[in-house]
């Protein structure tokens, strides 16, 4: 199995406005740039300045405003042969889109997140609508990861702490993954194991959780980092993703008003966590309320009848793949937790 790492890495203050030389460097002069909605009137000067600075030379431009794969693969083929590589500016419909074009026509993609809400910028799969329907395909892990971490500072709280919920999930998920393995025998790849562990610890032990740090939001872009290579080194979405984002996908389809995916697998991973008996419980409710989060989604809750459907219904999203969940008593068990728990009912309102 061909594995790639993400080679190009810039994350730091004013990263953006070094883009055209970050790509000169790696001798990619000729791009097709994508925007994602609403995107290009901010970041449009911005970028014609380092890029005309580079001499680097925009073959094509598009605004992302649909994750259809028909759309994909008809921009894929109207992209002129010229193009070296494509750069993704925006959140993780623009990514995914990219990645998915990257993995068709086998050139690199540079993700250049505006927030952090996921692991999507740096993970080998993508989301997108096929026949109407959101599903998770394979892509390309990108070649180059660029993050402005001061356009990260000034994007809306609430994607930094979808992306801290994500993060924190890699214990629930590394948790199923190994009973998975006691129960079905399942393999564990050890070195993905290891990657996603000290990502998320990294966070973890990090001491000024605070999320207008721009040193701690470097560090949790990194640690993000890591959850995508981690999947790329096991070949599965495992060593990121387990029963708390089952859930969160089945709250996806259930829900109205669907939160950040980050935000529902963080708020699922506290509770997943309690029912695993996880060691790292109490940890993963320090670090959700130092960085903000738990305040945050209490006055945001998500709500109740549809998280306790989403829980009823996540061991039917992924076939064969053994959670905690798998359990059937486990699942009555969990509701009772969310229905009674007094400290868990602050994160769901009727
Ligand atoms: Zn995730």
């Amino acid at each position: 199995m061909e594995i790639s790492i993400p080679t190009l890495l810039r994350i730091k203050p004013n990263a953006l406005y070094k883009l055209g030389k970050y790509l000169r460097k790696e001798q990619f002069v000729r791009i097709g740039l994508f925007y994602g909605s609403g995107l290009k009137e901010m970041f449009e000067e911005q970028l014609k300045i380092t890029f005309d600075s580079s001499e680097i030379e925009l073959v094509y431009e598009d605004v992302v405003e649909t994750n259809a794969i028909e759309e994909i693969y008809k921009t894929a083929y109207s992209l002129p042969e010229t193009v070296q590589a494509i750069v993704a500016i925006g959140g993780g419909k623009v990514i995914d889109y990219c990645k998915y074009i990257a993995f068709m026509l086998q050139i690199p993609i540079i993700s250049v997140p505006t927030s952090i809400s996921n692991d999507g910028f740096a993970s080998p799969g993508a989301s997108l609508f096929v026949n109407g329907k959101r599903k998770s395909l394979k892509a390309k892990i990108p070649f180059g990861v660029v993050i402005d971490t001061e356009i990260i500072r000034k994007s809306p709280s609430y994607y930094t702490y979808s992306g801290i919920g994500d993060l924190i999930s890699k214990y629930t998920a590394v948790y199923d993954w190994k009973a998975a393995y006691r129960v079905r025998q399942e393999p564990v790849n050890d070195f993905a194991v290891l990657i996603s562990t000290n990502a998320v610890e990294n966070m973890v032990n990090y001491k000024n959780k605070d999320i207008e740090d721009l040193e701690f939001l470097r560090l949790i872009c990194g640690c993000l980092v890591m959850s995508g290579v981690a999947m790329e080194v096991s070949g599965s979405s495992r060593p990121a993703s387990g029963s708390e984002h089952l859930i969160s996908h089945a709250y996806d389809m259930i829900a109205q008003k669907p939160s950040l995916h980050g935000i529902q697998v963080g708020v699922a991973t506290y509770a997943v966590s309690w029912l695993q008996k996880n060691p790292e419980h109490q940890t993963i409710k320090r670090v959700l309320e130092e960085t903000g989060f738990i305040d945050y989604v209490s006055k945001n809750c998500l709500k109740k009848s549809d998280f306790i459907d989403a829980i009823k219904f996540a061991p039917n999203i992924k076939h064969n793949f053994y959670t905690v969940l798998s359990e059937r008593e486990n699942i009555k068990k969990l509701i009772d937790y969310v229905e009674t728990d007094e400290y868990f009912g602050k994160l769901i309102a009727e």
